[in-house]
């Protein structure tokens, strides 16, 4: 836990979120910003400031966090989706308690 980090609030029930799963290790929520129809984050418990500062110790967490997203996408009513880690400043992140963002149900989402 970090005590400024806005996901570990919401991981100890500090700050509302939209839940949409949870289990010991890890927490999956609706972005509060929407860029899709469907878009939510999967965050694992384990305070962790983003992709670049995993080793192998996090193997098997990164690996669940991946296998969730078409379970979790499938529940949501997707068909498809979008997966998409942003790591550090120059990487587009913004908070940083490591995060997979899901995205889908629209055609609103760059081709790339
Ligand atoms: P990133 O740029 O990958 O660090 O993305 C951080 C994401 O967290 C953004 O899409 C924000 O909209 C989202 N976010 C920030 N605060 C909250 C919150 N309290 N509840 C849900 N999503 C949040
Ligand atoms: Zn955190």
């Amino acid at each position: 836990m970090s005590a400024d980090c806005i996901f570990c609030k919401i991981i100890k029930g500090d700050i509302p979120s939209s839940k949409i799963y949870e289990d010991d290790e890890v927490i999956a929520f609706n972005d509060i910003h929407p860029i899709a129809p469907v878009h939510f984050l999967i965050v694992p418990k384990l305070h962790t400031a983003s992709l670049a500062h995993c080793d192998e110790t996090h193997q098997d967490l990164l690996g669940k966090l991946l296998l969730l997203a078409p379970k979790l996408a499938k529940q949501q009513g997707l068909n498809g989706f979008r997966t998409m880690i942003n790591t550090g400043r120059e990487g587009g992140q913004e908070v940083f308690h490591l995060h997979v963002h899901v995205f889908g149900g629209g055609s609103t989402l760059p081709k790339t």
